[in-house]
């Protein structure tokens, strides 16, 4: 169908036929090639609706105020070692591990998808990290740590390297001119986003989030709980942006899921739990308030389980139950964003008017 356009003398011919061509040769991957980044007509419809989503949560570290945490900080009352151990394991584990998210969709994920509505949501992705990186940096200089405390994190506590590294070594495999037509090369990608998104953004952040809301609930580190509970909610996006594009990624290319690949995933899950279980016996070597070791324990296998079914693979052990209920409310997916709605929305307004809202100082 072709349609033309004549202006004066002269005319102009557009042909739907051929638009239409290079739509359907949109693809996750080995689509068309495009420099134009032209996102219409859609393709991937979630991708721009979780977009839009993102967009709209936007948030700025400077916008939430530290006085409280810093008088805390500084206190020799308020807080016990095992508090302040917590909250140096976060904002050095978190320090980190936001920079390798980031750093993986920039050369690894968003440069090897085709369609360019995966490439701006992935794009809006790294922004976050980016965000989440810099509200590390804003604790740490709000509350006086010496800024070495976390490159020393990263290499001399060895759960945390180790975690680090079970993601890098997948990001490094595919930092190359890789060949995406070959099956154990989609199959190496697929695996990058499924440990990514499911183990180390689904599964790894959760024993901190854990801890660090739960001294939030008891009024502790109010500024940090609360710019973890943006971070939270930025994450269960990322956890969705990551499973749509592993799901489509399968669909489109049938043939990596092969029961040897499925139980190739599986594994992997399981190294990333017992990595944050390690881990987290590290963050907790002694009990703190309503905080103890073994209680996260059931709770990562609980958040694992359903990471492994929202990609459709078989739990690891299946009919687990959430030992923290209180966090459900925070971390369930769907009730997270109503949670979160009313206060997200106060904080829209009033950063647009340029106004203070109280409720973040
Ligand atoms: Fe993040
Ligand atoms: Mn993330």
């Amino acid at each position: 169908m072709e349609k033309t356009f004549v202006l004066g003398p002269r005319s102009f011919v557009l042909d739907q036929g051929k638009a239409e061509e290079a739509y359907a040769a949109k693809a996750v991957i080995n689509g068309r090639e495009t420099m134009t980044f032209n996102l219409l007509p859609l393709r991937y419809q979630w991708a721009y609706d979780l977009y839009q989503v993102m967009k709209k949560n936007h948030w700025e570290p400077e916008d939430v105020g530290m006085q409280k945490d810093v008088e805390q900080w500084r206190s020799s009352e308020i807080l016990s070692d095992s508090e302040r151990w917590i909250i140096r394991m976060g904002i050095g584990y978190f320090s980190a591990a936001e920079g390798i998210v980031g750093d993986n969709i920039i050369h690894v994920v968003r440069e090897l998808v085709t369609a360019p509505e995966l490439k701006l949501v992935l794009g809006r992705h790294a922004h976050e990290e980016n965000i989440h990186a810099d509200s590390l940096l804003y604790m740490i200089s709000s509350l006086g740590i010496n800024p070495h405390e976390c490159e020393a994190i990263f290499e001399q506590i060895e759960t945390v390297r180790r975690k680090n590294e079970f993601v890098t070594k997948i990001s490094k495999d595919l930092r190359r001119d890789i060949d995406l037509t070959l099956v154990e090369n989609k199959q190496l990608l697929a695996k990058n986003i499924f440990v990514f998104g499911q183990c180390m953004e689904g599964t790894q952040f959760y024993g901190l989030f854990g801890m660090i809301l739960s001294l939030y609930r008891q009024n502790k580190f109010p500024g940090i709980g609360q710019m973890f509970r943006y971070t939270l909610r930025d994450e269960s996006n990322h956890i969705e942006v990551f499973r749509n594009l592993f799901m489509d990624l399968v669909e489109e290319n049938k043939e990596i899921w092969t029961p040897e690949f499925r139980e190739e995933l599986r594994e992997t899950m399981r190294e990333a739990v017992q990595l944050e279980k390690d881990f987290i016996e590290d963050c907790l070597p002694m009990s703190s308030v309503g905080l103890s070791a073994s209680e996260f324990m059931p709770y990562i296998d609980y958040i694992a389980d359903r990471r492994l079914q929202g990609v459709g693979l078989e739990p690891l052990i299946g009919g687990v139950e959430n030992p923290f209920p209180w966090l459900a409310e925070l971390m369930d997916i769907n009730k997270e964003q109503n949670f979160f709605e009313g206060r997200v929305t106060e904080y829209q307004k009033s950063s647009a008017l340029g106004a203070v809202d109280d409720d973040l100082l």
